[in-house]
């Protein structure tokens, strides 16, 4: 329990409605974790220097800090336990500046995608970044997580949307690098560390982000492919096309793809050509007046190329949202099939094929009543892979054995977009580099030798 003298301190500091026990943190929604809220104390400050006066009393007094954004993080970051306190970037939600003729916007931590989003198709610029829950999450929590979604691989990651970053440290120091320009060079680049750091170092107050041209997204298709290897010659062909523009390449295999659809609809979805591989393309076009026609034809070559069994392109507004609402509602799955294990991974696409392949292999073996379902951003080769049995779960340990199998000698990575938390901690200590791990302990003494960022997260 966090003593009363304390709380009465943390009131002084920001204010008595911005620290929440009892009846009104009981207002507040959990999230993606149902621990996230076991702490029972959330203090939300409105300003850097607020921050920075609750972590220099938090680390005097040794009293461990969960920084909370939106709070749909996917491996435990959140999670807080008695005796925390949780710092909610949720008072610190300004848009501060946007700037059109140079494409950046400086923001606040605590302010959501979907926010920053509409600020940005105001002066006709977008984030370069989406992801399905933009509703909710944060740029301080996106940022903590290197988040990525469905067009980092045009854009890249989290990491590469930060020109800079503001961050209160363990002892409250405020550590500001908010150069507004892509090319800057002063030494270290520190404000690398916080990114995804997943709060263990530091709080992102405020951070410098970089805005991309906006989509017109004029196309949009379901394509049902004759095998991953076509799939991923496809993506290859429509991203080296001189006549359309590659904005969205995403990826369901069979067994994902039949049961989002049968679940969720329409039918005339469900009437597409059996595949093992399901893509979602949207693409602009040179010419956006033939837009759709421009990629029709870039799938009947692909027919005639044997790449393509069927494909279905949406006619209007509401059909493209049935197309993906089969791709962003994939929560379906775990409606259906309740006992599940679910990754977040990356292969290398020249390894897709064999690895999916491998990954069906493994999961037959678990017996009749276990599915595998994969699905995600084709052109990063990141999986989200779910095992579930239809009347119990599945023995995590042998899950993981094929799943993890031949991943490391393939160059891919256990942990693609959603990071460490708690869950992938057994998974970082066996299979990632000792001496990159002995580094990152290091990092994590210097910055917080009294463990009171995130403790127990990542390391
Ligand atoms: C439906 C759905 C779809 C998703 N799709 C994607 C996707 O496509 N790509 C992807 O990458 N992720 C995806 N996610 C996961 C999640 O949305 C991201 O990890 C997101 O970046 C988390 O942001 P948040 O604000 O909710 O952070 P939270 O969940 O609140 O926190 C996540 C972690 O960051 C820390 N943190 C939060 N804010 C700060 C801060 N200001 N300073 C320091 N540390 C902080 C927390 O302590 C925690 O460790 C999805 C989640 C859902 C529910």
């Amino acid at each position: 329990m966090i003593p009363e003298t304390i709380l009465a301190d943390l009131r002084l500091i920001v204010g008595a409605n911005s620290v929440k026990t009892g009846e009104a943190l009981d207002l507040i929604h959990p999230g993606s974790d149902a621990n996230n809220l076991n702490a029972a104390v959330m203090v939300a400050p409105r300003t850097t220097v607020e921050t920075a006066a609750v972590l220099r009393l938090c680390n005097k007094q040794r009293i461990a800090v969960v920084p909370h954004g939106g709070r749909t993080g996917l491996v435990g970051g959140g999670v807080s336990a008695t005796g925390q306190i949780i710092l909610s970037l949720s008072s610190m939600n300004n848009i501060e500046m946007l700037f059109a003729s140079a494409g950046t916007a400086i923001v606040q931590g605590g302010v959501t995608l979907h926010a920053v989003q509409e600020a940005a198709a105001c002066q006709h610029l977008s984030t370069g970044i989406d992801i399905a829950s933009r509703g909710s999450a944060t740029i301080g929590g996106m940022i903590s997580t290197n988040a990525g979604g469905m067009e980092a691989f045009r854009h890249g990651v989290m990491r590469q949307r930060v020109l800079g970053l503001e961050v209160v440290l363990a002892d409250g120091r405020i550590m500001s690098d908010m150069a507004q320009v892509p090319k800057s060079n002063e030494g270290y680049d520190i404000k690398q560390l916080f990114i995804g750091a997943e709060g263990t170092l530091g709080i992102v107050t405020r951070a410098v982000i970089r805005l991309a041209p906006p989509d017109a997204i004029t196309a949009t298709a379901l394509v049902a492919c004759i095998s991953v290897d076509a799939a991923t010659s496809l993506f290859q062909q429509l991203q080296a096309s001189h006549t359309l523009h590659l904005l969205r390449a995403e990826f369901m295999a069979q067994n994902y793809f039949l049961t989002a659809v049968e679940n969720l609809g329409p039918p005339s979805l469900a009437s597409i050509a059996s595949a093992p591989i399901y893509l979602i393309v949207e693409t602009d076009a040179v010419d956006q007046a033939s837009a759709q026609s421009i990629l029709e034809n870039a799938l009947a070559e692909g027919i005639e190329e044997g790449l393509v069994l069927d494909a279905i392109l949406a006619q209007s507004e509401k059909e493209r949202g049935e197309i993906w609402n089969i791709r962003e509602d994939s929560s379906v799955i775990d409606r259906v099939y309740p006992n599940g294990h679910w990754f977040d991974i990356s292969v290398p696409l020249q390894h897709l094929e064999s690895w999916l392949k491998q990954f069906d292999e493994g999961i037959a073996v678990l017996g009749p009543d276990v599915r595998g379902f994969a699905f995600g951003h084709l052109g990063d080769g990141n999986l989200h892979v779910g095992v579930a049995g239809t009347a119990s779960k599945p023995d995590k340990e042998m899950v993981k054995s094929i799943i993890y199998a031949h991943l490391r000698e393939m160059g891919g990575s256990f942990s693609a977009e959603h990071g460490i938390g708690l869950d992938k901690k057994a998974e970082l200590t066996t299979l990632v580099n000792p001496v990159k791990l002995d580094l990152m302990r290091t990092i994590k003494s210097l910055l917080d030798p009294n463990g009171i960022m995130n403790p127990g997260k990542i390391l």
